[in-house]
């Protein structure tokens, strides 16, 4: 039986989680988990997994799940921060899964590695803030690192052919998002509804954005970058709109492994929580012959700036891959709000990269102290665009 600690319930990683937990209750059983505000799932969550401890949002919001469950639950919920850090690095956790969105994730994903946890990472921004860090952090402590993200967990699947020392170079697939093959200009008129419309995967708000502008395929590119330890120019991007192919690694004799499957994020998990072994999910097989045509095409930097903009900031090091990170994070809600243009998001994140700079990315102060003044300088230029 392996206890998980599970950091982001109630979102879309988190629920795919719980699926797979409930089909294998004699492996797996829950001892904690956190949410950020909704409380009415979580209590339906806490009611069938029976952790020993939860956490949410704030103060106020723990209040209002303790009126949704039995008494006996009323001393387990702690919030905020310090409730997650608790949550991550909870004693009796063998592994902890990393799946709050964005920077919130980074302190509880240390914090659990700190305290000698496995971690099932589908949080990338924290490899993106703070990778050298986590990296180093994860050697001192001998914990595995595994990935959540289809496209590095396909990786890491084909990267078990090999040595590491023949490999070439690593290929992510990128769906392309709902844009794909739109002009720069067609992209100024589309609108929040059409952004989180993605093709091939249901997924979180933010995710579901910075799959429309690539950005979220050059937070993985950083992802990769420290997962398995290369050099940014050994990392391509490929396009496949039918997300069949979930990434690909090329070795030295010019072979080519892949890992495919259907795009549903349960497989990825699974390997996550069960590695080496294999979990016999109940999904449908994959059907080749039913996919028909798998097309695989150059990214378009033009129309889909993010993506570069992750290269350079991986290029630049230091604290940039947390500025960008950040200040995308501040322009995607924006762009959710209403406030700012579709192109706009990769406009501010540019402009915050070339403002905020400062910083090593081996001291964790300087890449908080960055994170935040990225976003008071994203904040700033969205407030000057009205
Ligand atoms: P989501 O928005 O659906 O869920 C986010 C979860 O984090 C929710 O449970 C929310 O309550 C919680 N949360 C947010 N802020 C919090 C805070 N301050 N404290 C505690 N909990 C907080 O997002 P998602 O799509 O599940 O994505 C989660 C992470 O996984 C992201 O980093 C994303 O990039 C990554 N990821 C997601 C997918 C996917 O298919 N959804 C695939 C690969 C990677
Ligand atoms: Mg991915």
């Amino acid at each position: 039986m392996r206890c998980i600690s599970l950091l982001g319930a109630t979102g879309s990683i988190g629920v795919n989680v719980l699926d797979v937990i409930r089909q294998f209750p004699d492996l797996y059983k829950v001892v904690a988990m956190a949410a950020g505000t909704n409380v009415a799932r979580l209590a339906e969550q806490v009611k069938e997994f029976k952790p020993e401890l939860i956490s949410v949002g704030d103060e106020q919001l723990a209040r209002g799940l303790r009126l949704l469950l039995p008494s006996a639950y009323h001393d387990r919920i702690v919030h905020g921060t310090e409730g997650n850090i608790q949550v991550a690095a909870f004693p009796s956790a063998d592994l902890t899964v990393s799946a709050i969105v964005g920077a919130a994730g980074l302190l509880p994903t240390l914090a659990a590695i700190e305290a000698g946890k496995d971690i099932g990472l589908a949080n990338k921004e924290t490899l993106v803030m703070a990778g050298r860090i986590v990296m180093t952090a994860v050697a001192q402590k001998g914990i595995r690192l595994l990935p959540v993200d289809s496209e590095h967990s396909a990786i890491f699947q084909a990267l078990e052919a090999g040595r590491r020392k023949d490999l070439r170079k690593i290929i992510l697939t990128a769906s392309g998002g709902p844009f794909r093959g739109m002009s720069l200009d067609q992209l100024q008129h589309v609108s929040r509804e059409q952004a989180l419309n993605h093709p091939n995967w249901s997924m979180g708000r933010k995710i579901s954005i910075d799959s429309a502008t690539l950005m979220n395929k050059g937070l993985e590119v950083i992802e990769a970058r420290w997962l398995f330890e290369v050099a940014g120019d050994a990392i391509e991007v490929v396009v496949h709109p039918q997300s069949i192919v979930h990434s690909l690694v090329e070795y030295n004799d010019g072979s080519v492994l892949a890992q495919l499957g259907i795009p549903d994020m349960r497989i990825p998990i699974s390997y996550a929580l069960s590695y080496p072994a294999r979990l016999p999910l109940a999904l449908q097989p994959l059907n080749l012959a039913r996919c028909g045509n798998l097309e695989f095409l150059e990214p378009d930097y033009d129309s889909f700036p993010a993506l570069k903009l992750a290269f350079s900031a991986l290029e630049s090091g230091g604290v940039l891959p947390a500025v960008l990170n950040s200040a995308n994070e501040v322009a995607v809600s924006a762009f959710l709000d209403g406030k700012i243009t579709f192109p706009q998001i990769a406009e501010t994140v540019a402009r915050t990269m070339d403002i905020v700079h400062q910083g090593s990315e081996n001291i964790l102060e300087d890449i908080l102290g960055a994170d935040g003044a990225a976003r008071r300088e994203a904040h700033c230029l969205i407030e000057n665009i009205h």
